[in-house]
C-alpha cells in the first residue's frame, strides 16, 4: 500500500477545512439526498462524501459504507486530493496503491473508486464527492462529470448550511472536541447530551414563535430479538438505517437524535397537534417500509412505537417532566400492541 503524500498547502487547507465547523456534525437530510442520488446515476452500491482531515477521513454522508470515518492513511480520498479533478481507479487489484489496501482485501471490497474534490470558497481542497463498486468498471470520461456536479451541490450545501439550521448557533459556539462529544458516533446523530442543549433551546424558540413542540420518543419494537436473529453487527447497521431514515423523513428544522440504546428522540416544531400526530404516523409507516440488508440481497423490516407529547407555547414545563410523559404514552404503545403511535398530553 503506497501511503499518500500531503498536499503542499496542507496547513492551510486543515485551517479552512477547521474553520467551516462542519467535521463531526450530526447526518443531514441535505446531504443523504446527493449521496442517495449518486447511487442512482451510476449504479453502484456505495457513494460517500469525505472530508480529508488531519489524521483521518470523516464521512459528511455515506450509503452502502458502515463506517463514518476511517484513517487517512489507507483512504483513497487522500491520494485522489493531491490531484486537481476526478480520481479514478477502475480496478484497484491492478493498481499498486491499493491493491492490498484493506478496504480493497476485506469488507467492502471496494474494486472501483472514482472522486471528484470539494474545495472551498478560497479553492482550497476538502475531501471528495466519491462512488465505489465491489467490481471493476469502466465509466466513460463523459458520464463522470455527473460527479463534477453533484460535488458542486455539495459545496453550495456546506455554505448554506453554515447561515441556516435549528441547531447552527450550538454549532457555532462549540470547539471541535466538545461538538463530538454531542454526536453518536454509530448513527451520527445527537447524542443525549446533544438533545439536552437543545431540547432547551427548542422550548425556548416555540416559546417565542408562539407554536407547538412535540416531543416524541421512538422506540424499536424487539429490537433484542433482531440482535439475537441476525447479529450485533447487523443490529448495528438497523439502528444506522432507521436513523437515516428518520433524518430523511422530518424537515430540516426537526431535530432528530439517539436517546440511548435503541430509542430515538425527535423534536417537531409545529402549528397545530394534528400536524404533530400527521409526522409521528407518517414516521411510523416509512419505518414500516425500510429494508434492512443481512446477507445476500436478504432484508427484513423493523417496526417502532412512537411515544409523544405536546408542549403548548405558554405552558412551563422542563424538559424533564416533557420526556417523561413522552415516555409514559410510548409504555401505553408497547402496552397495547406495538407498531403504533400514542399521545399524552
Ligand atoms: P420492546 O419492543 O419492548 O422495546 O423490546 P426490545 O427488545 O426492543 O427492548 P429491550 O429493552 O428488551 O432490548 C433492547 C435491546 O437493544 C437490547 C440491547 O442489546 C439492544 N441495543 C442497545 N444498544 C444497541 C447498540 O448500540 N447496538 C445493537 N446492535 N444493539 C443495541
Ligand atoms: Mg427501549
Ligand atoms: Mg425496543
Amino acid at each position: 500500500m503506497l501511503i499518500p503524500s500531503l498536499p503542499s498547502n496542507e496547513a492551510e487547507r486543515l485551517h479552512t477545512l477547521h474553520e467551516l465547523k462542519i467535521l463531526d456534525t450530526p447526518l443531514q437530510s441535505e446531504f443523504e439526498r446527493i449521496t442517495r442520488i449518486a447511487l442512482q446515476i451510476y449504479k453502484v452500491p456505495m457513494a460517500a462524501i469525505s472530508l480529508v482531515d488531519q489524521h483521518r477521513l470523516w464521512f459528511k454522508s455515506t450509503q452502502g459504507l458502515d463506517i463514518s470515518e476511517c484513517s487517512r492513511e489507507s483512504s483513497f480520498c487522500a491520494h485522489a486530493i493531491l490531484q486537481d479533478n476526478i480520481f479514478t481507479v477502475p480496478d484497484t487489484s491492478l493498481d499498486n496503491r491499493f491493491l492490498d489496501n484493506s478496504f480493497v482485501l476485506e469488507t467492502p471490497h471496494i474494486r472501483f473508486y472514482a472522486g471528484y474534490p470539494l474545495r472551498a470558497l478560497n479553492g482550497e481542497m476538502l475531501g471528495m464527492m466519491c462512488i465505489f463498486d465491489e467490481v471493476s468498471r469502466e465509466i466513460a470520461e463523459s458520464e463522470l462529470l455527473y460527479l463534477q456536479d453533484l460535488a458542486a451541490l455539495v459545496e453550495s450545501e456546506i455554505y448554506k448550511y453554515k447561515i441556516v439550521d435549528s441547531y447552527q448557533s450550538i454549532v457555532s459556539q462549540l470547539k471541535q472536541a466538545h461538538l463530538s462529544s454531542m454526536v453518536d458516533p454509530l448513527t451520527q446523530l445527537w447524542n443525549r447530551k446533544g438533545l439536552d442543549s437543545l431540547l432547551k433551546s427548542q422550548l425556548n424558540e416555540c416559546k417565542k414563535q408562539g407554536s407547538l413542540l412535540g416531543i416524541a420518543l421512538v422506540d424499536i419494537d424487539n429490537f433484542k430479538k433482531i440482535n439475537d436473529t441476525y447479529g450485533h453487527l447487523i443490529g448495528d447497521r438497523a439502528l444506522k438505517n432507521l436513523g437515516k431514515c428518520l433524518v430523511n423523513s422530518c424537515r430540516k428544522y426537526d431535530v432528530i437524535g439517539r436517546w440511548g440504546g435503541e430509542e430515538f428522540l425527535i423534536l417537531i416544531m409545529a402549528d397545530t397537534q394534528k400536524d404533530i400526530e400527521g409526522v409521528l404516523e407518517r414516521l411510523r409507516l416509512k419505518v414500516e417500509k425500510l429494508p434492512i440488508f443481512y446477507e445476500n440481497k436478504m432484508s427484513f423490516n423493523l417496526t417502532v412505537t412512537i411515544g409523544a407529547t405536546i408542549c403548548l407555547p405558554n405552558q412551563r414545563f422542563s424538559y424533564e417532566t416533557l420526556v417523561d410523559k413522552a415516555d409514559k404514552a410510548l409504555y401505553i404503545g408497547k402496552n397495547t400492541g406495538k407498531n403504533c403511535v400514542r399521545l399524552s398530553i
